[in-house]
């Protein structure tokens, strides 16, 4: 079933994977997709929640994968005072196992070859430059051509690696996460709700990501140099029992996100990288998925060129790091600047703003009124974030 040489070879079948194989193949290449779990979709490791703009762009909204449309944001600061946010935008809660799953099937629909249960162990490189992938699947071991291999492996990519890219990030620069999907609550329906606070997820924050008016995805992410001797899974349990203490869990999961800097190259010969396998989700917020729809499409794009020009090498595969940049680069520093400067906020300073943006309308609070407001009010506020940055 599985042919000896493809013109793509994609490495896992989250979000970045399935695009990059259907644009690959929708362009003329042919392509191959594996991925070593069972199931694509599965498990979630993931709170499921996405900008409707954002996601409109890469696919067609279904109902059968989204679970509930909100469009507003409460902040919850470490005293517990709460500020609620009008966004003006409508975001979605995702059934990921459906969405992924859908994602897949468009892939194979552009005309990739899915595989699931196929572990990818290692590259086939010559002379510097990737050729193919080795496999093991559930009977047997094999070894499989690839004018390109697409890195899309998540987190714990090893791709990039393989290719002598620089894919380490620093602790501080790593979420680790852990979520509960609690059921038997009640969660105001309308409002992603995020809590910082030292003592609630250093370095991070909580979530409460409703999924209905009674069930939600409820997680948190600490920064790793930051977690004050408790694990991620801890920090959790501590907030569901303050927050949801008769709760039903009815899934856990435990992940990382990458929350630093885009390594300097994404491609070389023969590869690109793509996904959180690139560190691409915001640092900010730590949500990678309409990042990761992006950037493999454009991957998958620059595949399908570099196939029909008969060119591969690390020149004609720039363009991916290049349209990449061009498009993303400047948000994701941006975000990563500002996550800096948050993340090192005091708990008192975040109560000092909370309590000046309570006192705004409501309809005022748009994310840069509530900055200046914050500032008009508590200049220190602004010498505190810039001593985050030296
Ligand atoms: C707890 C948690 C909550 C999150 N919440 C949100 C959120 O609310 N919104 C948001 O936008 N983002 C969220 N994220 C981040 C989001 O899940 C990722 O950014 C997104 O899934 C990245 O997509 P990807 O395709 O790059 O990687 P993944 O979705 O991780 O897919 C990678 C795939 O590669 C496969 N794979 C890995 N190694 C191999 C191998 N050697 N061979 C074959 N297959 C392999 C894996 O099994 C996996 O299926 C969250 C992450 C975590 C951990």
């Amino acid at each position: 079933m599985i042919r000896d040489a493809y013109d793509v070879v994609v490495v896992g079948g989250g979000p970045a994977g399935s695009m990059s194989a259907r644009h690959a193949a929708a362009g003329g290449a042919s392509v191959l997709l594996l991925e070593k779990d069972r199931d694509l979709g599965l498990p979630v490791r993931c709170a499921e929640g996405v900008g409707k703009e954002a996601l409109d762009r890469y696919v067609d909204p279904d109902p059968r994968w989204i679970s509930s449309k909100l469009g507003n944001v409460r902040f919850t600061a470490p005293d517990g005072t709460q500020v609620d946010l009008l966004t003006n935008t409508v975001g979605y809660i995702l059934n990921r196992r459906v969405f992924d799953h859908e994602l897949g099937r468009q892939a194979a629909q552009a005309g990739a070859q899915v595989i699931t249960k196929a572990y990818v162990n290692g590259l086939l490189t010559r002379n510097g430059t990737v050729q193919g992938v080795k496999i093991k699947l559930p009977d047997r071991s094999l070894e499989v051509k690839a004018k390109i291999v697409i890195g899309a492996d998540g987190i714990e990519s090893r791709v990039g690696r393989w290719a002598g890219l620089r894919t380490h990030w620093a602790p501080k620069d790593f979420e680790t996460c852990y979520q509960m999907t609690l059921g038997g609550i009640e969660v105001d329906e309308d409002f992603v709700d995020c809590h910082f606070g030292n003592d609630v997820a250093p370095g991070g924050y909580a979530w409460v990501f409703p999924k209905g008016k009674d069930i939600a995805n409820v997680g948190c992410g600490v920064s790793v140099s930051r977690t004050n001797g408790k694990n991620a899974k801890q920090w959790l349990e501590q907030f569901v029992e303050h927050h949801f203490p008769k709760a039903s869990v009815l899934a856990c999961v435990a992940g990382g996100v990458p929350a630093g800097k885009l390594p300097k190259k994404l491609h070389g010969n023969g590869f690109m990288i793509v996904g959180d396998a690139a560190a691409m989700a915001n640092p900010l917020t730590g949500g990678g998925i309409t990042n990761a729809l992006a950037a493999g499409k454009v991957a998958g794009e620059v595949a399908a060129g570099a196939i029909r020009k008969e060119s591969w090498n690390e020149k004609v595969l720039a363009e991916f790091s290049q349209r990449w940049d061009k498009g993303w680069g400047n948000d994701q520093r941006r975000f990563y600047m500002i996550k800096e400067a948050v993340h090192h906020l005091s708990d008192d300073t975040f109560n000092r703003a909370a309590h000046i943006l309570c006192k705004m309308p409501l309809q005022d609070r748009t994310l840069k009124k509530v900055f200046m407001t914050t500032l008009a009010h508590d200049p220190k506020i602004l010498i505190e974030i810039a001593r985050s940055f030296v």
